[in-house]
């Protein structure tokens, strides 16, 4: 049977890998429905090649959007905004659904589709990161299988026994023997640069990762080292670890996408060219395997793998991410909102590279939000979500 596939966020890196791989396996998977935002040529030449049941598109570009679709003949239902999100990730005749908007606004979508059962592919860390333990309850609750495509998450989930990977509570078990998680880092862009040298960075510089193509948020936050951070958060969530079990490695190859320490002095690794399309066909495929389409990894041309303790004077995003997750969800809102606002006031070249570190700090040490309860819900995150963001402005403002 095909598995009937919407990809939220088709316009961007994560959509375009997980495309290629859809469209190289008619077979197995119906491209069922897509969304974009901006780039809505893109998707208009997406809907063209992949003829979806479904789209969505921004409130504001509906009727145009419906209108083009209809002259070229094309019998595509439009939906919009986050309503329309909601509802292509509820559908049902959605199985998977390939969650990899960028930042909060992936959030509702994603939590939805937890909340329908569905099988879900998560690149949209920044769900994970805000609404941690309600996204895995309601994964739980509504017998639905997250998936991480993450490369270091998705590293992880394929070393660990079977048990974990179906449970992430039996990592708890001694028999499993699980002592730690490796994150490894390519350290990005400013691995050699001093601080002073990354204080300077333009946008161009910044977004230009070593070894990954990827949008221009996460390309940012590599270089600032706030993806590992908000990494780390991810993971804990997705292995229920605390953050002290889960250790950060700078690996500059990017060849090694992460390990888990055994009990035994084991460390299990997994390996592969860095590209995404590897563990997306992982997690669409699993727990079977398709050909990813990925350049298989030549390990006669690999001269030496590296391992670095990062410092985290220069990459304080990632000590901030250990202060969050500590100090609990409340902050993990926090921290990620004052990124978002600060990541696209560095790319709208208001404030230098090295102002995100200190902003989210600042977000982060003055902002009092409510710790969340048990019973804390999508409203309650958002609502500090929105404190988060004001405050920042005002600091970004203040910088500018
Ligand atoms: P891109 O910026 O390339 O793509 C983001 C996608 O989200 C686009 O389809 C974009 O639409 C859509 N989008 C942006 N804003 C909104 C909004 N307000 N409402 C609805 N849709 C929106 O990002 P990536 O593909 O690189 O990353 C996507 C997610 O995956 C991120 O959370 C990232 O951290 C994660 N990830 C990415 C990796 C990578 O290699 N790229 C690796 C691991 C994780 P449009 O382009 O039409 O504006
Ligand atoms: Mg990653």
């Amino acid at each position: 049977m095909t598995q009937r596939i919407a990809v939220l966020g088709a316009t961007g890196s994560i959509g375009d890998s997980t495309l290629a791989i859809l469209a190289a396996q008619p077979q197995h998977y119906e491209v069922y429905a897509l969304s974009g935002y901006h780039r809505l040529d893109k998707l208009f030449t997406l809907c063209q090649q992949f003829l979806p049941k479904r789209v969505s598109v921004p409130m504001a570009a509906v009727d145009e959007f419906a209108q083009r679709l209809s002259t070229a003949g094309l019998d595509i239902e439009v939906v919009a905004g986050e309503a329309g999100l909601i509802d292509i990730a509820t559908d049902t005749q959605t199985d998977t659904v390939v969650a990899a908007i960028v930042g909060a606004a992936g959030l509702p979508s994603t939590l939805a589709a937890a909340r329908a059962g569905k099988r879900i592919l998560l690149a949209n860390k920044e769900a994970l990161v805000m609404a941690g333990q309600v996204m895995i309850d309601a994964v739980k609750t509504h017998n639905a299988t997250l998936l991480p495509l993450d490369s270091e998450h998705n590293a992880i989930f394929q070393c660990l026994p079977l048990e974990i990977q179906q449970d992430n509570t039996q990592i708890h078990r001694s028999e499993y023997g699980v002592r730690k998680l490796w994150l490894t880092a390519s350290g990005g862009p400013f691995l050699q640069h001093s601080f002073e040298k990354m204080q300077q960075a333009s946008v161009a510089e910044a977004v230009k990762h070593p070894n990954w193509s990827m949008g221009q948020k996460i390309s940012v936050d590599s270089a600032t080292m706030m993806n590992k951070g908000l990494e780390l958060i991810e993971a804990c969530h997705l292995f229920d670890l605390s953050e002290n079990k889960i250790n950060v490695v700078i690996h500059p190859q990017s060849i090694i996408h992460s390990m888990v320490e055994y009990s035994d002095g084991s460390f299990l690794a997994q390996l592969g060219s860095p590209d995404m399309k590897t563990p997306i066909a992982h997690a669409l495929s699993y727990p079977n395997r398709i050909d990813s389409g990925a350049q298989p990894l030549d390990l006669y041309a690999l001269s030496g793998l590296e391992f670095i303790e990062p410092d985290l004077q220069k990459f304080a995003c990632l000590r901030l991410a250990r202060q969050a997750m500590q100090a609990g969800t409340h902050a993990t809102i926090v921290l990620n909102a004052a990124n978002e606002v600060a990541v696209a006031a560095f790319l709208k070249n208001q404030i230098r590279l090295t102002d995100i570190a200190r902003i989210n700090e600042q977000a982060l040490n003055e902002i009092q939000a409510p710790s969340l309860n048990a019973t804390a819900d999508i409203e309650d995150i958002l609502a500090i979500d929105t404190i988060a963001r004001g405050y920042t402005d005002k600091l970004v403002l203040e910088l500018a």
